[in-house]
This record gives structure tokens, C-alpha cells and sequence, in this order.
């Protein structure tokens, strides 16, 4: 059988800022899928959020940017944005970008992965959901688990994994992508994955199927001037002749730093996150959370949160230690952005071109 999940993800509202959506929001987003779901097609859906990010997990037959499902999606956004709104939630509707459907939401402010593959007989399968950070986030992770032996034993042990991964990269100025063959490309890649401001991990797949696919709009980019961080989701495919599941998650331990939480202006570290944890109000370190999916004839038969087990308490502990060390830089770079990636950058050009006043 063959089967479509697509993610979708958007940050509709939140609670005293830019926390969690509300329980409110989120059953009316759950209410509307479920209304609409049998007309759609739609076999499964799965709702969760990470930090103020409403993700919808949907299984489904159609392929990948089929305009019945991602108009669910869209509409059952659409109706959550009212909820918002009628609750004073803090940025209600700010994902939303369009006020017309035009066929996918590719482009209209949500992000989307998509993966359509030959079910196996025990689907395993990865959302992994990030908040207050940026796309490149998953740069990191992600070549240390395709890329390197001492992370990721399996590229040894796994015939499969031995024979190597296409990685296809986003240029999220441009637009384009451009594939690379890893073990050959080795080198190359990680020279394109170095600034993940711009280059961006978009798909992975190797001779049994397609692996990855992660969320690669970038906001600004989209409505010309920037509205809100393109916080970054994606569906990885799981045991077998793909990353096992200790293998996918462990990656994201070491708690790197990425661009993004206050003001989307700061380098901070990625803390992996339990499912449901509204965004850190300590300073907003950016956060990564992980759910385990097991699907069978397209239904998601059961789940469970990656990333709660005792053991990440430790990693978060990390976390948090890096965040701390991080802010006793204060203002001064890498703290802080570059000035073009800056979220306030408005602010910071205005200061800047008073300053220039001054130079003789
Ligand atoms: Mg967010």
C-alpha cells in the first residue's frame, strides 16, 4: 500500500506571547480535521504543538502537495486563527500570509514535509518539530547521523546505510536545490551546511525509498519582509535499511547552538524537549521535540515522545548550562546575529545609521 504522511505546521496564537497555543485552539484545529477528514481522504491525523507551533500530522493516499488535504489543512488553520482571535491569543493567525487558497500551502505561510513511500509491514517513523530556531537547525543532526561513523555506528554496521545517502540542500534564498552523494560528497556537503542561515538540509533518501523531509520555507523570504520564524518540522523514516531510532534521536543531544529564540536575534542552544512543552520563557532557548510513530495500513497505530525518557533530563540539563554560558555575552556577536539575519533588524539599522552620523 502505498502511503502519503504530510506535516504541516503553523503558529496560529499563543498565551502570554509567544508560548503555546491555547487548548481552545487546539481542539478546534483537531474538530475541524476530524469534520472534514473522510470527505479529504484523510486515513489518520495526529495534532500536537511545540512550543507556539500547531502541527498536523496527516496519513492519506493522495501523494504530496495534494490540494484536497493541504486545503484541510489551510481551512482547519483558518478556523483555529478565529479562535484565536476571539481569545486575545498574541500573535493570532501570524503564519497565515494569504488570505485566499491557491491550490497547496507551499508558499502561504505554513511549513510542510511531505513523504510518500511503499508502506512496510512495521512502519516506523519520526515527526520531529522544532521551536524559536531556524530550518538549519537540522543541519547539524542531521550530518552527523548521515555523514559520520563516530556518531552514528550504524553507517558501519548496516550495509544499507554503508552504501551512503543522496542529501538534496535548500539555498532558502534562492530557492534551488542541489544534491549531494554522501560518502563521496562528503566534504562538499559539509561546506554547504556550514552557514545554515541559507543552505538547509531539504530531503534525504538512499536505494530503499525516501528517508527525510523536512520544512524548508523561510517566512521572510515568502512575505517579503519578515513575519515570524520559520520554525522548522520534518518526517524521518526509521529502522531497517534507514537511521535506527536511537540513531535519529541521539544526534540531537549535544544541544547545539542555533540561530533564533529572543527575538529571533540570538545564537542559543537546542534543548531537546518532552512533546507538548510550551516555549522556555528563559529567554526562549530553542527547543526540539520528537514523536515516535508506528503506522500500519496508513493508520498511526501508536506513539510515544522520544525525548522523555530520564536520560534527556541530562542532555536538557546541557542545555541550559550552554544557554547560561551563551548570555554572559550579552549583546556582543555571536550572542547576538549578523545584522542580515537579525529578526529586529529595523531596529538595529536605525541605531546604526545614527552611529554612522558620528564617524568623520
Ligand atoms: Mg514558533
Amino acid at each position: 500500500m502505498k502511503v502519503t504522511i504530510t506535516a504541516i505546521k503553523a503558529d496560529i496564537g499563543s498565551i502570554g506571547g509567544h508560548t503555546r497555543p491555547s487548548e481552545e485552539v487546539l481542539k478546534s484545529v483537531s474538530d475541524f480535521i476530524s469534520a472534514g477528514k473522510e470527505k479529504a481522504g484523510i486515513i489518520d491525523q495526529y495534532i500536537g504543538y511545540t512550543g507556539d507551533d500547531i502541527h498536523l500530522l496527516l496519513s492519506h493516499t493522495h501523494g504530496i502537495n495534494n490540494n484536497e488535504v493541504h486545503k484541510l489543512a489551510w481551512d482547519a488553520f483558518k478556523a483555529g486563527t478565529e479562535v484565536a482571535k476571539s481569545q486575545g491569543l498574541y500573535g493570532a493567525g501570524q503564519d497565515l500570509l494569504k488570505d485566499a487558497f491557491s491550490g497547496n500551502v507551499r508558499g502561504m505561510g505554513p511549513g510542510v514535509a511531505e513523504l510518500e513511500f511503499e508502506e512496510r509491514p512495521n512502519e516506523a517513523f519520526a515527526l520531529f518539530t522544532m521551536d524559536k530556531t531556524e530550518p538549519g537547525a537540522f543541519n547539524f543532526p542531521l550530518y552527523r547521523l548521515f555523514c559520520e561513523a563516530t556518531a552514528n555506528t550504524g553507517l558501519i554496521l548496516n550495509p544499507l546505510l554503508s552504501k551512503g545517502v543522496v542529501i538534496a540542500v535548500m539555498d532558502v534564498m534562492e530557492g534551488r536545490t542541489a544534491e549531494f552523494h554522501v560518502p563521496e560528497d562528503n566534504f562538499l556537503l559539509a561546506a554547504v551546511l556550514m552557514y545554515p542561515g541559507r543552505y538547509v538540509v531539504d530531503t534525504v533518501r538512499n536505494s530503499e525509498g525516501p528517508i527525510l523531509s523536512a520544512t524548508t520555507d523561510r517566512l521572510h523570504n515568502v512575505a517579503g519582509t519578515y513575519v515570524g520564524k520559520d520554525d522548522p518540522a520534518a518526517l524521518m523514516r526509521l529502522q531497517k535499511g534507514f537511521p535506527a531510532t536511537e540513531e535519529a534521536c541521539s544526534v540531537f543531544k549535544t544541544a547545539h547552538y542555533v540561530a533564533g529564540d529572543a527575538r529571533g536575534s540570538h545564537h542559543m542552544p537546542l534543548m531537546p524537549v518532552k512533546v507538548r512543552t510550551p516555549a522556555s520563557a528563559n529567554f526562549c532557548i530553542p527547543i526540539v521535540s520528537c514523536v515516535l510513530f508506528s503506522m500500519h495500513n496508513g493508520f498511526f497505530t501508536a506513539h510515544i515522545d522520544a525525548f522523555d525518557t530520564p536520560d534527556w533530563e541530562y542532555s536538557r540539563k546541557k542545555a541550559i548550562k550552554k544557554a547560561e554560558y551563551m548570555r554572559e555575552q550579552g549583546f556582543v556577536h555571536p550572542a547576538t546575529l549578523i545584522p542580515e539575519e537579525l529578526e529586529y533588524n529595523k531596529g538595529y539599522n536605525a541605531m546604526m545609521d545614527e552611529v554612522k552620523k558620528r564617524f568623520k
